[in-house]
């Protein structure tokens, strides 16, 4: 069950400790506060774990600073949707918008190499008016004498870098809780010139300890990768992990699956659960065509088979794409093979923008069509 408080509520209210005071007396139930600071104004959740079958609604909803009541149904506790749900599936960082009805695109490099490949890609985004990339720095590899990224030594100059050509949001996989701590140290070192949302790669889905420091880690968005060998079930789950702890400005990413069923793709594609995850969880859904597909194969078509799986996410309404680039995919450390190139940029962003216009024209007849 999950109480939420008026807006106004503030801890020192008479209110807030009378309603503290209740739940502390009640047997066989814990709670724990989230505050989830919107634009105007903070919003407290407290969401009690135990024995709360035999609650009464009404009786909850006239506690002390009670605005509403949420009966969880299923066990996304804090992402999840729940029965005569109202809460938002939105949130915004460092001036970009996040939610389950809008569109962002984080072109960039798979790996950071050279400071010129970065400035190059970064310019290019710039030019094609573009405010979000990703740049990883931590990699992990499947082979241990594969290059393994630059770490936090490339951290100071990326975000200079970035600052320089106007991007406010980086997408940065992490793979120990040190690496938060350097770039939230590089960050203020540099004047905090751009964010971060801390990506969670597919191998670490369920690195348990992992997602709580994350989760820990409030100042930051997090994009999590739907693990590739587990339900999505156990993927949902795991971006509670990054909720129960604190940080429910969370992004959700199809990346495809692992299986021999999915040749010639390099996963087997599975951006056909945009819309079981919206409905399921209040999270935004992000599509990775890079590491679902894994070239840059064409059908006779003429089109590129990742650019049809990045429509083909768009058309079903995706939030955020997550796509590879680098201006000289024969010389990238990591992933050249499946990199768009700078020049594809713009071709890229208008097939992208055709794909979205479809899923918007889908949305308008479904809202006028009673079969809908
Ligand atoms: C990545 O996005 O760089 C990456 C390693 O992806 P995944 O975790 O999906 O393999
Ligand atoms: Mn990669």
């Amino acid at each position: 069950m999950i109480l939420i408080l008026q807006p106004d509520v503030r801890t020192e209210d008479a209110r807030y400790v009378r309603l503290i005071e209740h739940l502390d007396s009640l047997a066989g139930i814990t709670y724990r506060i989230h505050r989830e600071p919107g634009a105007q104004q903070v919003l407290t959740e407290i969401y009690l774990i135990g024995e709360t079958a035999g609650l009464s609604e009404t009786d909850m909803a006239a506690l002390p600073g009670v605005a509403r009541v949420v009966r969880v149904s299923q066990p996304y506790r804090v992402l999840g949707r729940h029965r005569d749900e109202q809460r938002a599936s939105a949130f915004d960082y460092n001036g970009i918008h996040f939610s389950q009805d809008n569109l962002n695109v984080f072109a960039g490099l798979c790996a950071v190499d050279t400071p010129e490949h970065v400035e190059l890609t970064l310019k290019a985004l710039a030019a094609a008016g573009q405010q979000c990339t990703r740049m990883g720095a931590y990699k992990p590899r499947t082979n241990p004498y594969s290059f393994q990224g630059h770490g936090k030594a490339c951290l100071p100059w990326v975000f200079e870098l970035a600052g320089k050509y106007g991007i406010k949001v980086i997408a940065m996989e992490v793979t120990r809780e040190v690496h938060v701590e350097e770039i939230r140290e590089a960050l203020e070192a540099t004047g905090q010139p751009t964010g971060v949302m801390l990506q969670i790669g597919t191998r670490n889905t369920q690195n348990f300890e992992l997602l709580k420091a994350v989760g820990r880690a409030h100042e930051f968005p997090v994009l999590i990768k739907r693990g590739f060998g587990i339900t999505l079930d156990e993927s949902l789950n795991a971006a509670e992990y990054l909720a129960s702890e604190g940080n429910a400005r969370v992004v959700f990413c199809l990346r495809g699956v692992k299986t021999n069923m999915g040749d010639p793709h390099r996963n087997l594609v599975d951006f056909t659960h945009i819309p079981a995850v919206k409905r399921l969880t209040r999270m935004p859904v992000c599509i990775d065509p890079s590491h679902s597909v894994g070239s840059r194969q064409k059908s006779p078509d003429g089109i590129m088979d990742a650019l049809h799986a990045t429509a083909q996410g768009v058309v079903s309404g995706a939030n955020m794409v997550l796509v590879d680039f680098h201006p000289v995919p024969s010389k990238a450390l990591v992933d050249g093979a499946q990199a768009l190139r700078l020049e594809e940029l713009p071709y890229f962003l208008e097939d992208v923008a055709i794909a979205r216009e479809a899923y918007e024209r889908r949305r308008e007849l479904a809202a006028r069509t009673e079969l809908a």
